[in-house]
């Protein structure tokens, strides 16, 4: 029973800091509860997607993240861009 207790505080804790993340608080919950520790630790060192930088397709205008080298949308080669635009958070979207 206590390794149940054990569990559910593992699954909160990386709940906890993937909502501060900006990501789903369930999702993470299951992550933490079925790899206590690791799932954690995951959460903690999962990226901000909020502070993630982004850039614009030239091909389609699309908006995909700075670290992308292929177009989601329209599957075009993406060069390393001349200015990235700012985080979705800052831009107030
Ligand atoms: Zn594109």
């Amino acid at each position: 029973m206590e390794f149940f207790v054990l569990l559910f505080f593992f699954g909160l804790s990386a709940g906890t800091v993937g909502k501060i993340k900006g990501s789903s608080f369930v999702i993470w919950f299951l992550i933490g509860f079925s790899l206590p520790a690791v799932g954690t630790l995951a959460a903690v060192l999962h990226r901000r997607e909020r502070t993630v930088l982004r850039r614009r397709c030239e091909h389609c205008d699309n908006v995909v993240p700075l670290t992308d080298q292929v177009c989601m949308r329209c599957g075009g080669d993406l060069d390393f861009p001349d200015e990235a635009l700012a985080p979705r958070g800052a831009a107030g979207f």
